[in-house]
C-alpha cells in the first residue's frame, strides 16, 4: 500500500502558508489491514481512519458517484484497485487536487500547480456539478485566497451559474450552509464570499434580500469594517443583515438555521439601526429614547451582548449616526450603574421599586450625556 499528503496541506505548503492539518489517502488497503495496522476507523459512511499515534486522517482512495439531490445521495465506491488518480478527481479545485507520494515528489494530475501560480480557482472536473456544497466551498476559498490574487476560473463561474440556475443550490441542508458561511466570515476577506455567490446567482437563493445591489453593498460595506476588527461570528453576520429590517433579519435567521445568537444580534443590530435614525424625530427626551433602547436591549441582563452590539453599530452605520452610537453608550455606561439593591434597601417594592430604578437610570442618562444631547 501507498500513502499519499493529500489536499490543503499540498496547497497551503506549496503557496508558503502554515499547514494546519494533514489528510492523506492511503491506495492499495483494505479497512482490516488499516484497523490490523492500528488505524481507529471513524465515521461509518467513509472508510476513515485515524493514524494510532499522530492522529491525522487517513482514508482509502474512494470515488464519488451521485444518485439523487442535494447533498444527499452519494454512493461512495472504495477498494485496493482504486487509485490515487481516481481519488483526486473526486476533489472540487484543481488546487486541492494534489498530493505528495512518500518521497516527496508531487502527483498533479490534474494541473494544480498551474492554477495555484496563475492564481485560479478551477473545478478538477464536470463532477463539480455533484454537489452544490462545492460552489459555497470555491466562494470561501476566493475569500480566503483574494489577497493572494485568487480568482474564480471563468470556466467554473459559469458551470457554477449553471447549477445554480438549475435548482442546486435550493436542495442544500441549511445546516451545511451555515457551516460554510460561519467559516467564510472569518476568512481573510469575507465579501469576497458573498460577492462570488451574487455572482453566480446563489446569493439570490440564500439571502434574496441582499439581491438588490444597494443593498448588498451596504452589507459589504458594514462587513469589511466589522471584519478589520477581532468580532465574533454573530458580528459579522449582523454586519450582513444590516440592510434588512429586524423582522426580515429574524425570518432570514431562522430560515438559514443560525444559531440563536447570530440571530438576536442580528435582529437588535437591525433594530437599532432604524431606532437610532428615527432618534432626533422622538417627542420623548433623548435620555428617555436611548432608555428605551437599552430596555429593549436587555442591557440589565446581557451587558456583554450590548457590548457586542455596541460595536457593530460603532463600525457598521454610516458616520452621520456615529454620534448617536456614542450617546448610547455614554447611556449606557451610566444606566448600568444603578444598583438596584440600594433602592430595595432604601424601602423601595414591587411596583415602585420599578419606578424607582426607571427614574433613577434616566436620571443617570440626563446627567451624564452632553448638553447638545439632552
Ligand atoms: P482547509 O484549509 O479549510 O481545511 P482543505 O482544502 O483542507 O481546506 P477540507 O474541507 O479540509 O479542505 O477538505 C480536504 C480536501 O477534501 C479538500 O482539499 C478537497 O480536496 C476535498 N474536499 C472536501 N470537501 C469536498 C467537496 N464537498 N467536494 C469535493 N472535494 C472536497
Ligand atoms: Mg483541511
Amino acid at each position: 500500500m501507498q500513502t499519499y499528503l493529500v489536499g490543503g496541506a499540498v496547497r497551503d505548503e506549496l503557496l508558503g502558508i502554515d499547514v494546519k492539518d494533514r489528510d492523506w489517502v492511503v491506495v492499495g488497503a483494505t479497512p482490516d489491514e488499516m484497523l490490523a495496522k492500528g488505524f481507529k476507523q471513524v465515521g461509518a459512511d467513509f472508510p476513515v481512519f485515524l493514524h494510532p499515534r499522530t492522529r491525522e486522517e487517513y482514508a482509502l482512495a474512494r470515488t464519488e458517484r451521485k444518485q439523487g439531490r442535494g447533498y444527499h445521495g452519494f454512493s461512495v465506491y472504495s477498494a485496493p484497485d482504486v487509485t490515487l488518480e481516481e481519488d483526486l478527481k473526486r476533489r472540487d479545485l484543481t488546487i486541492n487536487a494534489m498530493a505528495r507520494d512518500e518521497c516527496g515528489e508531487l502527483v498533479d494530475p490534474f494541473h494544480g500547480l498551474e492554477d495555484l501560480q496563475a492564481r485560479q480557482l478551477r473545478h478538477v472536473s464536470p463532477a463539480f456539478a455533484e454537489d452544490p456544497l462545492r460552489i459555497l466551498r470555491t466562494a470561501r476559498f476566493a475569500a480566503r485566497f483574494r489577497p493572494m490574487g485568487f480568482e474564480v476560473h471563468p470556466d467554473t463561474m459559469t458551470l457554477m451559474r449553471q447549477m445554480v440556475a438549475e435548482g442546486e443550490v435550493d436542495h442544500l441542508v441549511p445546516e451545511r450552509v451555515w457551516q460554510e458561511i460561519q467559516r467564510a466570515l472569518h476568512e481573510q476577506e469575507p465579501g469576497t464570499f458573498f460577492e462570488v455567490l451574487r455572482d453566480c446567482g446563489a446569493l439570490a437563493v440564500l439571502i434574496p434580500e441582499l439581491s438588490d445591489d444597494d443593498r448588498l453593498a451596504e452589507a459589504l460595506a458594514a462587513l469589511r469594517r466589522v471584519a478589520q476588527q477581532d468580532t465574533s461570528t454573530e458580528q459579522r453576520f449582523a454586519a450582513v443583515l444590516l440592510p434588512l429590517s429586524a423582522e426580515q433579519a429574524v425570518t432570514r435567521s431562522e430560515a438559514m438555521k443560525a444559531p440563536n445568537d447570530c440571530r438576536d444580534l442580528a435582529r437588535l443590530t437591525c433594530h437599532f439601526k432604524t431606532a437610532l435614525a428615527d432618534l432626533s424625530s422622538t417627542e420623548d427626551s433623548i435620555a428617555s429614547a436611548l432608555l428605551e433602547l437599552l430596555d429593549h436591549a436587555d442591557l440589565w441582563r446581557r451587558e456583554a451582548r450590548f457590548e457586542a452590539l455596541a460595536q457593530v453599530l460603532d463600525h457598521a452605520l454610516p458616520d452621520d449616526l456615529r454620534t448617536r452610537v456614542k450617546a448610547l453608550q455614554i447611556a449606557a455606561r451610566a444606566a448600568v450603574g444603578v444598583n438596584p439593591r440600594e433602592l430595595l434597601a432604601q424601602g423601595f417594592k414591587g411596583k415602585a421599586l420599578g419606578e424607582a430604578i426607571r427614574a433613577e437610570r434616566l436620571k443617570r442618562i440626563e446627567q451624564a450625556l452632553p448638553v447638545s444631547n439632552r
